[in-house]
């Protein structure tokens, strides 16, 4: 296996976005939005709103729209070339190698999984709630982005806010089916404290990055529901509300 080198670095904070300083180092603009900013999209938000808010957001970042998929908790991987026309695609990983094209993927409690190859253009965006990591939606992404002659050793994946292993329990229904999905990997993501599963979605996803051989992997850390960024979380009752996690390189 490859040696990936796995590190937790907490996204910076800066006027309403969170950084990911692995990204950003990069040249890339690559974050997450929070509250402050208004919800990205979700049923709580008429679409206009939403709309609106990510224009602004689009905007301060340099860029003229955000590409958008229609999420459905599933694997599929899409490539963008500008921003679709409704209706969107439905996937939950879409990727460019286009300049000037801004990637959003919306999450309250889902984790982003935002990807680039640090030599090249490519990059990409995933959103992995339990559905998606447990189908594998963060190692496919990566499995397209090689298809097209990226070398895994040479990307840069960043995790980014999202529930943390400290506030995601799990029925035993739910925790069957990681292991039935994930195998010997989900049971590494899987706890059992004081009568309580948990799942921990940022092991099982830098797991999948690191089985693909995704050179350097950054973890945020932040939990979305506990660990005071000031993000949406359905988990703190803010149902429908959405953050947007982005990537894109600046023309
Ligand atoms: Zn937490």
């Amino acid at each position: 296996m490859t040696a990936a080198v796995v590190e937790l670095a907490p996204w910076r904070h800066e006027r309403g976005v969170l950084y990911s300083p692995a990204l950003t180092e990069l040249g890339l603009a690559a974050g997450s939005t929070t509250r402050p900013l208004g919800s990205m999209g979700g049923s709580a938000t008429p679409s206009h709103d939403a709309l609106h808010a990510r224009a602004a957001l689009a905007a301060s970042l340099g860029f003229d729209g955000v590409v958008r998929v229609t999420q459905v908790h599933g694997s599929g991987v899409v490539h963008a070339d500008a921003p679709f026309a409704s209706p969107w695609p439905r996937a939950d990983a879409v990727w460019t190698e286009r300049v000037g094209v801004l990637l959003g993927v919306t999450a309250a409690d889902c984790v982003p999984v935002l990807v680039a190859e640090a030599g090249g253009t490519r990059i990409g965006a995933a959103h992995a709630g339990w559905e998606g990591t447990t189908r594998g939606v963060a190692r496919r992404l990566v499995a397209a982005l090689r298809a097209e002659g990226a070398a895994p050793s040479g990307m840069v994946a960043s995790l980014g806010p999202s529930v943390g292993p400290c506030c995601y329990s799990v029925g035993d229904e739910r925790a069957q089916m990681v292991r039935e999905r994930l195998g010997a990997a989900g049971g590494r993501a899987l706890a059992r404290r004081d009568g309580v599963t948990t799942f921990d979605l940022w092991t099982a996803n830098v797991e999948q990055l690191r089985d693909e051989g995704v050179g350097r992997i950054e973890v945020s850390g932040i939990c979305t529901r506990c660990g005071g960024a000031n993000t949406w979380s359905r988990r703190s009752g803010d149902v429908g509300l959405l953050n947007l996690a982005f990537i894109g390189r600046r023309a």
